[in-house]
C-alpha cells in the first residue's frame, strides 16, 4: 500500500480518535508501540504486527499535524541518503547513531 492511501485510511479510520486525544498522547501511544515493536524484535510478539502499528501510529501523528507522511518521505529520501545525495548512500559507515539510545535486540 503506497503511503499517501496508507495515511489516508488511517484518517477515515482514526482522526475522530487521534483528534480527541491530542498530539501529546498520540506520541505517547506511538512510543508505547515502539515498544511493543522491540518487545517483537525479542520474540515476544508478531513483528510484521508491531510494525505496522508503528507506521500506523507514525502517521496518525501527521495526521494531526497535517503533514503529508508520502511529501515528506519523497523531499527526505527522494534522491537517496540525504547527506550524501547517492544511492547507495556513500557516507562513512557508523555503528551507532551520535545520540545514544541503549536497545538490546537478543533474537539477530
Ligand atoms: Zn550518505
Amino acid at each position: 500500500m503506497e503511503i499517501t492511501r496508507f495515511q489516508k485510511l488511517i484518517r477515515d479510520t482514526y482522526i475522530h480518535h487521534d483528534s480527541r486525544r491530542g498530539l501529546d498522547n498520540t506520541v505517547e501511544w506511538f512510543l508505547s508501540e515502539v515498544y511493543e515493536f522491540i518487545k517483537a524484535l525479542n520474540g515476544e510478539g508478531d513483528i510484521e504486527e508491531e510494525a505496522a502499528d508503528v507506521a500506523a501510529w507514525l502517521v496518525s501523528i501527521m495526521n494531526l499535524l497535517n503533514i503529508d507522511l508520502d511529501n515528506a518521505v519523497r523531499k527526505r529520501y527522494g534522491e537517496g541518503c540525504p547527506k550524501c545525495i547517492s544511492i547507495p548512500c556513500r557516507c562513512d559507515y557508523r555503528e551507532t547513531p551520535d545520540k545514544k539510545v541503549r536497545i538490546e535486540i537478543r533474537n539477530q
